[in-house]
């Protein structure tokens, strides 16, 4: 095989130009650009070398020799850029950019004019080993600052992939591997041959290159799919309408999509890393156990309702963090309550309909049993309604009924329910109210409703109401809510034939 080293690294160096072609060409994804320049560099430097192998004199050695470092001296530089895009996700920034192709720069124009100055190889002579002339290489200061840079450009890109490989996500961690490979074998190899271990004056690093470019090759190769799925997932997580939070074990800000910014002003590059518990929104948010729930937030003295779903992160079962999604609620919130009111509530009194009445007020009275203390009804009636339709027509009566419910409501309590029990008759439950004090309030309304005066049009109408009251007292668990309606019913009866506008109390 020694016999055949410059035919071994014409074929590398073939091999690695077809490279330089397909990433050129045919891959797809953000690290082909650096990459096929780097198949490139080392192409150069291989070949250059080969032909270094065949040289019969000094002169034809020292010409390839310059010749091998038009890759040489940029490949680092590649490398550096190339590593640096895979960790940030990103070009390296322009100023810095410049700086990393200082050093190759130099490291180009001095080995090409290295017999004039001698900075880089000292002294270069010849010996015979076997079939080849090699070169013997007596290194001048830059060699070793070239050498330096060398270093700190594929330890930090050995670096890189390592770390990569330790943290990356599913889809990434196979890629880092086979980069950290190929990473790893050239700087042993070039390190040993550095240190003069190896006696022979044989570079092998032209070999190690190849692993390096196939290995990567095989990274990106892989990597060409995963990217469009990553640009897939990526595009579908910041597009989607809902919002999305992710967060780590460590209850950190990972990540956000559009609409989560939107949402939340919190979630922004600034707070990445940062807890979400630093954040009133994002203590409540992550403060639910629920896997799903509602969260109602006040902005500007709106309020806003969001429902947030959360799904556990898992890699191999391990918990690694939660992602909730969210969307805003807050028009079919509306849409609900406006349903739910139309439902309950009677439209032409806006008080509860006679089913919603008649549901709390069972509700009251089985409290009541439980609890005890009494519950009072009161039947209200309005007088002579009849003749107020008549006079003044049916419209002028639908909104009497709309007074008089509404100033009935606003003497009670919270707690105390009013509902339409029928054309016009309300009637209220007065939970925690005995028979005297259901009188009292009764006849407040009472004179409440004789006192005002409501207008229609041009007429001013007057109405009167009568009402009948009875309470529980000490029938708890005894009386039914219909029994207690037909005691108001008669008292309210009794009202009316002892000539109406007066309260009237069941004995
Ligand atoms: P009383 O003092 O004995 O209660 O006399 P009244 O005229 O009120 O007699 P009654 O309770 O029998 O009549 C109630 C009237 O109320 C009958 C009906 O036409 C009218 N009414 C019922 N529901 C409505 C309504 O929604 N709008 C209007 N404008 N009138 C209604
Ligand atoms: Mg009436
Ligand atoms: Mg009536």
């Amino acid at each position: 095989m020694y016999d055949y080293l410059p035919q071994i690294l014409f074929t590398i160096g073939f091999i690695l130009m077809a490279l330089f072609f397909y990433s050129l060409f045919k891959l797809r994804n953000r690290l082909a650009p650096m990459f096929s320049l780097m198949c490139l560099a080392i192409a150069v430097y291989v070949l250059g070398y080969g032909f270094e192998l065949t040289s019969a004199d000094l002169e034809q050695i020292k010409f390839f020799l310059k010749v091998e470092y038009f890759g040489a001296s940029v490949f680092p530089a590649f490398w550096l850029l190339l590593s640096y895009k895979f960790r940030y996700n990103k070009p390296c920034p322009f100023g810095m950019r410049v700086l990393i192709f200082v050093i190759p720069a130099l490291t180009l124009l001095i080995t090409s004019t290295n017999e004039y100055h001698h900075l880089y190889y000292a002294d270069i002579t010849v010996v015979e080993q076997g079939r080849y002339l090699l070169a013997q290489l007596t290194r001048g200061p830059w060699y070793y600052v070239f050498a330096v840079y060398s270093y700190i450009a594929l330890l930090f890109g050995t670096f890189v992939f390592f770390m990569s490989w330790r943290q990356a996500s599913y889809s990434f961690r196979t890629q880092s591997f086979w980069m950290l490979l190929g990473s790893v074998l050239p700087a042993l190899v070039n390190f040993i041959y550095l240190l003069k271990v190896i006696p022979s004056e044989l570079d092998l690093t032209a070999f190690a290159f190849l692993t390096l470019a196939i290995a990567y090759f095989i990274a990106l190769f892989k990597y060409d799919f995963l990217e469009l799925k990553e640009i897939v997932r990526g595009h579908a997580f910041g597009q989607i309408n809902e919002g999305i939070i992710v967060v780590d074990e460590d209850d950190r800000i990972i990540d956000y999509n559009n609409a989560g910014q939107k949402t939340f002003n919190w979630l922004n590059a600034y707070n990445i890393g940062k807890s979400i518990f630093s954040f009133d929104e994002g203590r409540e948010i992550r403060g639910n156990a629920e896997s799903s729930f509602e969260l109602e937030i006040s902005r500007e003295g709106r309020r806003k309702f969001f429902e947030f779903r959360v799904t556990a992160l898992k890699e191999k079962s391990r918990m690694v963090g939660s992602i909730y999604i969210f969307q805003d609620i807050s028009k079919q919130k509306q849409v609900m309550d406006e349903l739910n009111h139309m439902a309950t509530h009677d439209g032409l009194s806006s008080i509860f309909n006679r089913r919603k009445l008649l549901e709390e007020a069972e509700k009251e009275l089985s409290r009541a049993v439980r609890y005890g203390g009494d519950i009072s009804i009161l039947m209200i009636d309005i007088d002579r309604f009849k003749q107020v339709n008549d006079g003044y027509g049916h419209l002028a009566g639908d909104k009497v009924i709309h007074y008089v419910a509404q100033s009935c409501r606003e003497r009670l309590r919270r707690t105390d329910i009013i509902g339409r029990y029928g054309g016009e008759e309300f009637a209220v439950i007065l939970p925690e109210t005995d028979r005297e004090n259901a009188r009292i309030v009764a006849e407040e309304i009472r004179k409440r409703i004789a006192e005002i005066i409501i207008r229609f049009e041009a007429s001013s109408i007057k109405v009167t109401i009568s009402i009948g009251v009875t309470s529980v007292a000490d029938r708890h668990g005894q009386i039914t809510l219909q029994e207690l309606v037909n005691e108001a019913d008669k008292a309210l009866y009794t009202a009316k034939s002892s000539g109406r506008n007066q309260v009237s109390v069941f004995q």
